[in-house]
């Protein structure tokens, strides 16, 4: 089975821009429905396809994180929207009734998302039936209900909204937002409050948090407690011979088992103490943030890959690394045209990961394949199997907006999943 190209897959922009003048009013809003009703059929049939993909992690063999980067990559969706479609898609593999209804055009994309949120085995029936009369700010309405009386259902998506981050406001001014749970807010604020008792008495109300907060992140730093490859350098013993070598061998750190691989890895690009041991365990030299890129020749590097992970696809800034394409154990110097920037999931790759990176900066992946630079361009395609004829008016709401009873819609569905 495959999917073919079209013979002329460019329809000309005259063709695109034709004069719509002549329809009428009704044939006009026809059109609109029509089309609104396939748009839903494709969409079910591309989130299917997405689920099939993710489940067999087809993207897995280009290297990218996960199957919504693919997407991010190969369709030109945004990231946050390709992590909602992997999800209604996984979803939907759940929801046969859904399936049916989406699949034919009978329910818009916005409805199925706002199902896939609550629906269980027991309530789907009830909630097709909800979004087949409800427009699909009706049917939020109902979900966000259901949901708020749903604890456990809220508590898991408290959860999942948990986020930090940083905003600058201007004037030197840098704005904290952190999305936490009950439980996450009682611990950071009883720290705080321990450690306002350190700040001095001058200072003022307003700032005391803050600078309680920034003092335990310093005690923090201080303490060593943080993992961060700054502040706590870890050690690396390995042999010179393995570090060359390009198979295995032993390879410690603090103390532990790590693959040697994971050793060209931290001796690649991490602050870490390396000593080098003979045959008999006896250490031969020990050197700090030995053979890192410094300096100038990392600048070099980072002005020429604009500090971006230089993999196909990941637009990595932060955490990154500088790779030795050829390691220097091996005679790798560190010059920036053996450097290149790498994130820590991609500087993994192309150690444990089998893939590998060449001086005309090609990737390719552990069974030989390239990886593509640029996505392949989108084309409209002919389906392995046809999209369903859908009626013009498919996806129209059959009570049309009419006012509902949230109260009783949201009680039928409590009722139901419950039992
Ligand atoms: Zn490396
Ligand atoms: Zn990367």
């Amino acid at each position: 089975m495959s999917i073919t190209t079209f013979a002329s897959p460019d329809v000309s922009a005259e063709a695109l821009l034709s004069d719509f003048s002549q329809l009428d009013n009704q044939q006009l809003q026809d059109e609109i429905r029509g089309l609104a009703s396939l748009t839903a059929a494709a969409m079910c049939r591309l989130l299917l396809l997405v689920a099939e993909m993710e489940r067999r992690q087809a993207w897995a063999d280009w290297g990218v994180r996960s199957c919504a980067h693919w997407l991010s990559w190969q369709c030109g969706f945004s990231l946050a929207t390709a992590r909602e479609h992997v999800r209604v898609g996984r979803a939907l593999s759940s929801l046969p009734r859904t399936v049916a209804l989406f699949g034919n055009g009978e329910l818009t994309y916005a409805k199925v998302r706002a199902i896939t949120r609550v629906a269980t085995v027991e309530n789907e029936e009830l909630l097709t039936e909800y979004a087949k009369a409800a427009t699909a700010s009706q049917l939020e309405v109902i979900v966000r209900s259901f949901r708020r009386q749903n604890e456990v259902e809220e508590a898991n998506a408290a959860h999942a909204k948990r986020s930090m981050e940083w905003v600058y406001e201007g004037e030197g001014v840098y704005v904290l937002t952190v999305r936490m749970t009950a439980e996450e807010r009682a611990i950071i604020d009883r720290a705080r409050k321990l450690a306002e008792a350190d700040v001095s008495a001058e200072t003022s109300a307003q700032h005391r948090p803050v600078e309680a907060l920034v003092n335990i992140a310093r005690s923090s730093l201080a303490s060593g407690t943080t993992t961060s490859k700054d502040t706590h350098l870890v050690n690396l013993t390995v042999s010179a011979e393995t570090l060359a070598d390009d198979a295995g061998g032993e390879c410690h750190v603090d103390g532990l088992d790590v693959s040697a691989e994971t050793g060209r890895r931290l001796s690649c690009d991490a602050p870490v103490v390396v000593s080098l041991v003979d045959g008999t365990g006896r250490v031969l030299k020990m050197g700090r943030k030995a053979r890192l890129f410094t300096g100038a020749a990392r600048a070099a590097v980072l002005k020429r890959d604009r500090g971006i992970c230089a993999f196909p696809s990941c637009t990595h800034t932060r955490w990154i690394d500088v790779h030795h394409i050829t390691h220097w154990t091996r005679g790798g110097l560190t010059e920036p045209e053996n450097g290149i920037v790498l994130c820590g999931f991609h500087h993994r790759a192309v150690h444990e990961g089998g893939f590998t990176v060449d001086h005309s900066f090609t990737f390719r992946t552990p069974t030989g394949v390239i990886v593509p630079k640029e996505a392949d361009s989108l084309r409209l395609r002919e389906f392995t199997t046809p999209l369903p004829a859908v009626a013009a008016d498919a996806c129209v709401s059959s009570d049309n907006g009419a006012p509902f009873d949230l109260d009783t819609a949201v009680g039928c569905l409590m009722d139901v999943t419950a039992n």
